[in-house]
């Protein structure tokens, strides 16, 4: 099958099981910037395919009130739209192996090593590279849709899909709200820059420390270590429900 036509029916599926935003990377424009996470397997392959699943405002909107029992059911959504774009991204890549391809999808929640706090490969990143937003300065992926209020999939492929241009310009403008609001400090309010390491732009080890203080304070442990306080996500204007 040529491949806009595969392209278009691997959107048209992922688009009808829930899936909101879809696009492709070209990863061979990024190879400088990925090589720096050294993993090889995402060394071989020439494209990425970004899955995008958004998040409910009905949740995100009360992130704000440090209740644990938001957080506990923000850490639910976060597993269920993990899982639903896991899913997702296996038919994707079935579908492509079926057609002779090879590929490697990466979980939408992964973290490598205790002290590497990122994982294979950036799905934000991708999803930047395949036009789906740009990186603010809360280096999250933020989209015209969903501002940071979305979860991301990847699927790593050679099949020589036909790949978006990423957004030439950070939508940010003078806005620091996430910077602000960070109880950690973690972000230091610089524009994203693809050379640049992300340690220059937000402490990681910051936020995970300070979410470990802040389960003590409030008493409770959060289910996962992967959450965190999710404060940047919520007071995003980006974000925000359009009315
Ligand atoms: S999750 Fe909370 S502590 Fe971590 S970077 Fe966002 S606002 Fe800061
Ligand atoms: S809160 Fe403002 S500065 Fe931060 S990512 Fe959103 S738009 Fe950009």
């Amino acid at each position: 099958m040529k491949a806009d036509r595969l392209w278009g029916e691997i959107q048209n599926n992922a688009l009808d099981k829930g899936i909101d935003l879809v696009g492709v990377a070209d990863l061979e424009a990024a190879r400088p910037y990925l090589d720096k996470q050294g993993q090889e397997v995402v060394a071989s392959f020439p494209r990425a395919i970004s899955l995008g699943l958004g998040l409910t405002h009905g949740l995100i909107d009360r992130l704000g009130s440090r209740d644990p029992a938001v957080l506990a059911s923000y850490f639910n959504l976060y597993t269920t739209v993990n899982q639903t774009l896991d899913r997702v991204a296996l038919l994707v890549a079935k579908k492509l192996e079926s057609e002779g391809y090879k590929t490697f999808p990466v979980p939408a929640s992964q973290s490598l090593l205790p002290d590497k706090l990122h994982g294979l490969i950036s799905h934000k990143l991708v999803a930047h590279l395949a036009g789906l937003g740009w990186i603010g300065k809360s280096c999250l992926l933020v989209t015209r849709r969903f501002g940071p209020r979305v979860r991301f999939a990847t699927i790593l492929t050679n099949a020589p899909l036909p790949a978006n241009s990423a957004l030439a310009e950070s939508e940010c403008g003078k806005c620091r709200a996430c910077v602000d609001i960070c109880p950690a400090a973690a972000f230091t309010g610089r524009p994203f820059k693809p050379e640049e390491d992300r340690e220059m732009r937000f402490d990681a080890r910051a936020c995970k420390e300070y979410t470990d203080s802040y389960q003590r304070e409030l008493g409770y442990q959060f289910p996962s270590s992967s959450t965190v306080c999710g404060l940047c996500v919520y007071i995003c204007p980006k974000g925000r429900r359009k009315e």
